[in-house]
């Protein structure tokens, strides 16, 4: 067992990231050590590598990244059970308190003072990362290991597509992100009818086709919500499924949905974004869900439930695999508006870049 290890960090304030060489972390009582086998860059890391506004003011160095990830069992502590060394996981990666008003109430994924590994403390971008051992989630055999890589992106995509009834319903998908393109697959999975999607970005609105919706919609050359509105009779759809953070996009998906109609928005606003509550909320009797994280652990059996179904497709979301030394290609290329899911190995056991 090493006591040193590699890990991709930041290391002050500003952009960029550094591959460091740090000890490894010791595993306490109630922790998990994991050796990771792969884990998957998120838009959030992104951010935290370009260093926007957002993660200026949430983020402080020195940090590990890297919250979706795969990995086995190294160590445990004297307190965990469970789990054992050897076995192979994946983990929820808000760390709930525990103690606070939702916690107590059964709604922990809204946990007053939620902390995300990957974020506020040391993540997975390394060769082995310290859980709590009770969001430490063992992987049923029939997954795939690089699916297992995206069970924290999945997962938000599952709770967002089944906030509510799905089967049988039209829906409509703004924004075809990673989350967007596998909400589409889910929403599919769970038999829903027509589904409309709508992105600015040709490469990832070809994606959303191959992933399973009806028809793509580009609202820059054409009008969206007259397009939906049209092929659902003027009725507009049962379910929205915001998945951008756009405004416009935002906007757009309240005027698609008809009265009744459920709207779960996940997609995170830079800003406040202008509603019309009485046309678009109230007098169409819609609901309006917040989505956020995953259920714990509802969520997670769910996403068990549908990919061991052998019904959902995320091939079409891998690219290349990197060992972390190649950090900066792998930034890079999703820097270039790619919606696909690249994969790190931080212990290696890939020959560099695979598709
Ligand atoms: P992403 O930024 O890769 O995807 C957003 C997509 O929306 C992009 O493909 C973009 O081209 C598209 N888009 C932009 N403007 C549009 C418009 N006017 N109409 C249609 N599409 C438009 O992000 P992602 O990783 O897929 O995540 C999706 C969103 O969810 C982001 O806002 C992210 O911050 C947020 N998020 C929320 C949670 C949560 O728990 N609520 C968790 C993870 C991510
Ligand atoms: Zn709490």
């Amino acid at each position: 067992m090493p006591t040193m290890m590699k890990a991709l960090r930041k290391m002050s304030s500003g952009p960029g990231l550094q591959l460091e060489s740090v000890a490894v972390p010791e595993a306490g009582p109630t922790d998990a050590l994991i050796r990771v086998r792969a884990a998957s860059i998120c838009g959030t890391d992104l951010h935290i590598y370009g260093w926007d506004r957002w993660s200026q003011s949430r983020i402080k160095p020195p940090l590990t990244l890297g919250h979706e990830f795969c990995g086995y069992v190294e160590r445990v502590g004297e307190e965990v059970r469970g789990i054992a060394p050897g076995d192979f996981v994946s983990a929820e990666m808000h760390v709930n308190c525990g103690y606070c008003h939702q916690c107590r109430i059964g709604q922990p994924h809204i946990c007053q003072n939620l902390e995300i590994i990957g974020i506020d403390r040391d993540g997975a971008f390394a060769e082995f990362v310290r859980i709590p051992a009770r969001n430490v989630w063992k992987i049923d055999p029939g997954i795939p290991e690089h699916y297992a890589a995206i069970l924290d992106p999945l997962g938000n995509a599952v709770h967002a597509v089944l906030a509510g009834e799905i089967a049988g319903h039209t829906v409509a998908v703004t924004g075809c992100g990673p989350i967007g393109l596998m909400a589409i697959a889910v929403a599919r999975a769970c038999g829903c009818s027509t589904l409309f999607a709508t992105e600015v970005n040709p490469l990832r609105a070809a994606l959303a086709k191959r992933m399973g919706a009806d028809e793509v919609i580009n609202p820059v050359e054409a009008d969206a919500v007259a397009r939906v509105r049209a092929a659902t009779s003027g009725a507009g759809v049962d379910v929205l499924l915001e998945m951008s953070g756009n405004p416009t996009a935002i906007q757009q998906g309240f005027k698609m949905l008809r009265a009744g109609g459920r709207a779960s928005l996940l997609g995170i606003p830079s800003q406040p974004v202008n509603l019309d509550l009485v046309e678009d909320v109230i007098f169409k009797g819609a609901t309006v869900q917040g989505i956020y994280g995953r259920k714990m652990f509802e969520t997670w059996v769910q996403m068990t439930a549908l990919l061991k179904s052998g019904r959902l497709d995320l091939e079409p979301l891998f690219r290349e695999r990197y060992i972390l030394d190649r950090f900066q290609d792998a930034f890079t290329l999703l820097e270039g508006g790619q919606a696909s899911k690249v994969l790190f190995y931080p212990n290696g056991g890939v020959d560099m870049v695979q598709k």
